[in-house]
């Protein structure tokens, strides 16, 4: 098991009104998709994707609890937190004609495998969709680096729709053999839906609620498999076969709920 490391915050960067990013020194190797428990000190401990901006280190959080909420008001620079992994799988690039579809805070763990993608000479196409133009993530890093498709659901960018409809359109004119997708469960199962569909490629990746992130606690379990130790990234085909995906999740006290 990875022993938990403590590291400062150097520098802290508002992406959108709900979303942070949160810089910091720590320097292990991990595979793009793969997750970190992030120690918020007298708070929890939360499942966060790592990237890197240069050779610093980042977490990038959307606000949408206690914890998330904590972190955005409470914490800044010099201010020390802990981190244990990496864990769980990461994307395989299996593709060369890649699209990323990406909602909410999804980029946060697709960025690294999309510069990854990019530095393997891939040609790859990003699709990010918000409510409104302010909630657009990662749009400049994504416009330098891909071939980036924006849709609003106000129409504030972009296309006026939602990011899956705009990633169908994608994955007609061009000739995409691999998608990668990251953001709203109800998102991913369209996209994944689609993609099964066209017969393209496909990963996702899930999130369950996490506490111990090693598979012992069992809390991220969906369809007999646990997000932590299985996933987080699922294929197609082993989506496909979910019963619970894009359908149920699990509560804190582990019943399951309708989506
Ligand atoms: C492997 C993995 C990687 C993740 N990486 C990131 C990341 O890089 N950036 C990021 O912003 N978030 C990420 N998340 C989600 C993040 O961990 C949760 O948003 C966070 O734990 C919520 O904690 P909280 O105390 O603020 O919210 P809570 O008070 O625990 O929950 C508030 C509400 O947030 C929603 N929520 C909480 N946890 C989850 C969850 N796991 N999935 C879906 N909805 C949830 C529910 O609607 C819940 O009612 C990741 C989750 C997983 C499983």
């Amino acid at each position: 098991m990875n022993e938990m490391e403590i590291v400062e915050i150097e520098k802290i960067r508002n992406e959108t009104p709900t979303i942070k990013s949160f810089f910091f020194d720590w320097g292990k190797d991990f595979e793009p998709g793969q997750f970190v428990m992030f120690w918020i000190p007298g708070r929890d401990e939360i499942p966060m994707v790592p990237s890197r901006e240069g050779d610093q280190d980042r977490i990038t959080v959307k606000k949408r609890g206690d914890s998330t909420a904590f972190l955005h008001r409470n914490t800044e620079a010099e201010d020390k937190i802990g981190i244990r992994g990496p864990y769980g799988n990461g994307y395989s690039l299996d593709g060369e004609k890649i699209l990323a579809v990406m909602g909410g805070s999804g980029g946060a763990s697709l960025i690294s495998a999309i510069t990854r993608a990019v530095e393997d000479g891939k040609e790859v196409h990003s699709c990010i969709g918000a409510e409104t133009e302010e909630e657009l993530l990662f749009r400049e890093e994504l416009s330098d680096s891909t071939r980036l498709h924006i849709a609003t659901e106000d129409g504030s960018a972009g296309k006026e729709c939602f990011v899956t409809e705009l990633a169908a359109d994608v994955m007609e004119e061009e000739d995409i053999d691999l998608v990668l997708t990251c953001g709203p469960e109800v998102m991913m199962k369209k996209v994944v839906d689609l993609c099964l569909e066209k017969g393209i490629k496909v990963q996702a990746s899930l999130e369950r609620y996490m506490k111990c992130g090693i598979g012992i606690c069992d809390s991220c379990t969906i369809d007999g498999k646990q997000v932590c130790k299985d996933g987080p990234i699922f294929k197609g085909e082993e989506l496909d076969r979910m019963e619970e995906f894009g359908r149920f999740e699990r509560a804190k006290d582990g019943r399951l709920k309708e989506i």
